[in-house]
């Protein structure tokens, strides 16, 4: 049983170069030097088809999702300072009312924070898709 089992080759991709390589059963979980780039690694135990690729779009995944809603938080927020913004200025003009400069103030405030915000997730962003 052994015998057959042992039988055949084994494909996987070198950690470090991606050099596909074809190693002999017998050889599955023990160290070899890849022969492009002479990088030690372990030969799978079970094949790993396509095993590189995947995680790594997962990631771009995750990670695009996660700064999606913080995309859509920097947004709401900007909004809102937006809104305040408005108020405070329509305050100021319209009477003296004190609120009016901690509106406006407080809206110029989340409208800049929320911009720098945004931008700084879209570099994030485009640096993870790269
Ligand atoms: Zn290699």
């Amino acid at each position: 049983m052994a015998d057959i089992q042992d039988a055949g080759e084994i494909q996987f991709q070198c950690s470090n170069c991606n050099q596909l390589l074809e190693v002999a059963n017998e050889h599955r979980g023990k160290s070899i030097a890849c022969p492009k780039c002479s990088t030690n690694m372990l030969v799978p135990v079970l094949p790993v088809a396509k095993a590189v690729e995947a995680p790594k779009v997962q990631m771009i995944e995750r990670t695009a999702k996660r700064y999606k809603g913080r995309l859509v938080i920097a947004t709401l927020l900007g909004v809102i300072g937006v809104i305040l913004l408005i108020i405070g200025s329509v305050q100021l003009s319209t009477e003296e009312n004190p609120s009016g400069g901690v509106s406006f103030g407080l809206g110029l405030t989340m409208c800049l924070f929320a911009a720098i915000w945004g931008i700084a997730i879209r570099i994030r962003i485009w640096w993870h898709h790269e």
